[in-house]
């Protein structure tokens, strides 16, 4: 019946397993390839109209007037299509007919803006605007120098894409874990934890000086981020990016590739599992319920510490399919619990964890899924973090226009 062309898929940001409906229900059976629509949601394109007022809404669902919407100008009255609702126009529509339109009622306008000038006029809006995007980083640097090389610079081009406001924060992890005070920028200053071992939500707090005073109740936001950025941990670990730019870049030309030794036939020691748990405590206690994004970027698997999948020798090989399925994969268990603990003190806290992997083997999505699962993140695998799979992918996450995923402008 109607199809739509590609022009409107980047205006709608729908796109369909088929832009033609089928007409019955046998037709319908006979689709190999079943009906079904993705949905970017919030997504920005210059074609898209603002409207400078509210919109209309149907008096008994929460449909909104738009052209798929029956008209009787004469009679001043419009028809919801979801639950067929006849609807009087208000008065400041009296001059509606079929050659006054409103914006809304073009056929070409399935998607507009609403721009209020009363941003109370709406209800059941629920993020303040005053919180700024949140990004912690999160980088491996157990890696080669080419693809440390290659992260550094998709890092550094993103941090120049956030908007000025954005807070940014940065841990690095290798065999141990690096906290960076970007608000100390005279010389630099790093807080590290052993990997080797669990720690908790406290110890973490404990050991960066947030303990006590610099915490925060969970579900409050913190007054400094409204004046002036006053809370300790805040003006200590997570900047405005416009203020940490330049700490930031030149700690990441130094930054190198993690210096323990790697001995002969064994794999790195990567502790993923306590950075991501030292990652979530730092936001815990300074941000909660912010939304704030931990961006973790992963070169391999966690081999050191809570979290580990696999032993640091060589020869024994990461589980496979095969494994899992036979319950033959010794790290698994426990790696998942593990997991399964970070993810609900991050849901508790209403923070996401976004995972860029890169590695020709695997890095164990298999186990730290479930964080990124619960938490409503991001999984990108690529095989290097120079390919475009990745630089591509990364990009979007900060960008602002057409291609973006809207997270960090809004
Ligand atoms: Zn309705």
């Amino acid at each position: 019946m109607s199809e739509m062309g590609a022009d409107q898929e980047g205006i709608d940001g729908v796109r369909m397993t088929w832009n033609v409906w089928p007409r019955t229900k046998v037709e319908a059976s006979k689709c190999v390839i079943p009906i079904a629509a993705s949905v970017s949601p919030i997504r920005s394109h210059p074609d898209i109209p603002t409207l400078p007022y509210a919109p209309l809404r149907c008096k008994t669902c929460i449909s909104l007037l738009n052209p798929f919407c029956r008209v009787d100008f004469a009679a001043k009255i419009w028809i919801c299509p979801f639950c067929f609702q006849r609807n009087h126009f208000p008065h400041h529509y009296s001059m509606i007919s079929e050659s006054n339109l409103p914006g809304e009622l073009y056929p070409q306008y399935t998607t507009v803006e609403y721009s209020l000038s009363n941003p109370g006029a709406v209800p059941d809006v629920a993020a303040p605007q005053s919180i700024p995007p949140v990004f912690l980083f999160v980088l491996d640097t157990c890696m080669i120098e080419e693809e440390l090389g290659f992260v550094k610079s998709a890092l550094k081009r993103a941090i120049g894409l956030l908007p000025e406001n954005a807070l940014v924060g940065f841990v690095s992890f290798g065999t141990q874990v690096q906290v960076h005070e970007l608000g100390f920028s005279e010389i630099s200053k790093v807080y590290v934890f052993r990997g080797s071992k669990e720690i908790s939500k406290d110890q973490v707090l404990e050991q960066l000086g947030l303990g006590g005073a610099g915490r925060r109740a969970v579900g409050g936001y913190p007054k400094g981020v409204q004046n002036g950025y006053a809370s300790s941990g805040v003006t200590r670990f997570l900047l405005p990016a416009s203020d940490c730019e330049y700490t930031l870049n030149s700690l990441l030309d130094e930054l190198q590739t993690d210096q323990w030794a790697v001995q002969p036939g064994h794999r790195a020691l990567r502790c993923t599992g306590v950075a991501l748990s030292v990652a979530a405590g730092l936001l815990g206690a300074c941000l909660p319920g912010t939304g704030a994004r931990i961006i973790a970027l992963v070169g391999g698997p966690c081999t050191e510490g809570p979290g580990t999948i696999v032993s640091k020798d060589l020869s024994d090989p990461v589980r496979s399919h095969k494994d899992l399925d036979k319950d033959a994969a010794p790290y698994f268990k426990k790696a998942v619990q593990f997991y399964e603990n970070i993810a609900k003190q991050m849901v508790s806290q209403g923070h996401v964890l976004d995972l860029f992997a890169s590695a020709l083997d695997q890095v164990g999505v298999a186990e730290m899924k479930v964080v990124v699962e619960r938490t409503g993140g991001l999984v990108v695998l690529a095989e290097s973090f120079g390919h475009s799979v990745f630089k591509d992918s990364f990009k979007r996450i900060f960008e602002e226009g057409e291609q973006s995923l809207g997270l960090s402008f809004k």
